[in-house]
């Protein structure tokens, strides 16, 4: 769990992206609070993808399996109830199990191996402007269904199934 600030980094220009580039999702749960921030509307606040219909909906992200209470930012800190821990702790948890995804060690699994391909793929994606939407939503369908078809709830569990 080194390096936070990376991963806020990382988590920013993901969003930023997505905001950027993707149309806008409703927030279902009426916050006021909510309105007075610059919220990220349309991706998971704890992984940064775009795994959600809505926000604020209490629908749990299937890469990271946090469920979105709508937490972000602003309070990041702040214990998130259905979670059991906060947005900064759930971050770091998602961070450390991507980073470990990507590490050369843990190529010797095939799942491991498809999942990191498919992550270096979007993550490629995102970061050029010009990217193919069709085929940045295409590769979320396609690490979803791979962490469903192995039952992966949250990216981290499949590095405690997996040696
Ligand atoms: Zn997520």
């Amino acid at each position: 769990m080194e390096h936070p600030e990376d991963n806020i980094d990382d988590l920013k220009t993901r969003r930023d992206y997505f905001q950027r580039n993707f149309p806008m999702v409703n927030i279902v749960l009426e916050r006021t609070d909510i309105n007075s921030y610059e919220v990220l509307k349309n991706t998971c606040a704890n992984c940064g993808y775009l795994t959600l219909k809505y926000r604020a909906g209490f629908d749990i992200c299937g890469f990271c399996f946090w469920e979105d209470d709508g937490d972000d930012d602003f309070e990041e800190d702040k214990d998130s109830g259905p979670n059991h821990m906060s947005l900064k702790e759930g971050r770091l948890i998602f961070y450390d199990a991507k980073m470990k995804l990507m590490d050369t060690k843990y190529h010797t699994h095939q799942l491991i191996t498809t999942l990191k391909s498919y992550f270096s793929e979007l993550d490629t994606l995102i970061s050029i402007e010009s990217s193919d939407k069709d085929e940045i939503i295409e590769l979320h369908h396609n690490i979803q269904d791979l962490l469903d078809k192995n039952k992966i709830y949250g990216l981290e569990s499949i590095f405690n199934n997996t040696h």
